[in-house]
């Protein structure tokens, strides 16, 4: 199996406090789950995203630059 791009830490932790939080008012826990990346088709572990975090930078990056009118080498 591939290698999986896994959740820091902190932001584990984060989601771990926060489903406990919720499933003290009655809400469903937040569920952490595997994906590929829709643009690198890495695995990747995500609650909600379909884009891995590398290609998220990669998009924000370009979508600055061009907002600037500089070009993406
Ligand atoms: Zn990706």
């Amino acid at each position: 199996m591939d290698e999986v791009k896994r959740l820091p830490t902190s932001t584990r932790l984060n989601i771990k406090e926060q489903s406990w939080a919720r499933r003290r008012i009655g809400l469903k826990p937040i569920k952490v789950v595997i994906r590929n990346c829709r643009i690198c088709d890495v695995l990747f572990e995500t609650v909600s995203e379909r884009t891995c975090e590398d290609c998220k930078k990669r998009i924000d990056r370009s979508t600055v630059a061009a907002l600037q009118g500089f070009e993406v080498i």
